[in-house]
């Protein structure tokens, strides 16, 4: 039950933090800009593990302009599954990708101070954690398993992520 109820959490938290989050508001500037939700999805994202930002919506940018290439940090067959599946890029973000990124409050202050604060919530609800971090892995491995792909079963780990082929053509 305990496990059910935590998943049931980390679908709504992945919902607002990163989908609708990180993903469409921040790396991809959709919807109008304010200030409550900056605060609301990137705590949502924190508490999904999510504690470098800018970091993210940088490899993420850094993703869509060079998907499926060599220069590509999550493309499966580049960086290898594993390297892909674990978020274990390690490469250098251009400044000019997340420049808006950096002149945001909000955006400077969860990634300086989110490697301490990731710490209570790893110890509080390290489910929800875990789930955004294999949901994370789920998505940038499966929607990449043949080129940018769609999958129904993705949105039970990344919820309405499924789609990411239509994604990346713009749909
Ligand atoms: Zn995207
Ligand atoms: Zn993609």
């Amino acid at each position: 039950m305990f496990l059910l109820w935590s998943y049931i959490l980390y679908l709504i938290l992945a919902t607002i933090g990163a989908t609708y989050g990180l993903h469409r508001y921040w790396a991809h500037r959709k919807g109008e800009r304010r200030v409550w939700f900056e605060w609301l999805s990137l705590t949502c994202a924190l508490l999904i593990g999510v504690y470098r930002p800018i970091a993210w919506v940088g490899i993420h940018r850094l993703h869509h302009r060079h998907s499926d290439t060599p220069k590509d940090p999550h493309s499966p067959t580049y960086q290898g599954f594993w390297n892909v599946f674990l978020s274990r890029w390690k490469g250098h973000i251009p400044y000019r990708l997340v420049r808006d990124c950096v002149k945001n409050n909000r955006m400077k202050f969860f990634q300086r101070y989110g490697k301490y604060l990731i710490w209570p919530i790893v110890i509080l609800s390290p489910l929800t954690v875990l789930f955004g971090y294999i949901g994370i892995g789920v998505l940038n491995t499966a929607g990449h398993s043949d080129g940018p792909s769609n999958h129904w079963w993705i949105n039970l780990f990344a919820p309405f992520e499924g789609n990411h082929k239509d994604h990346h053509e713009g749909l």
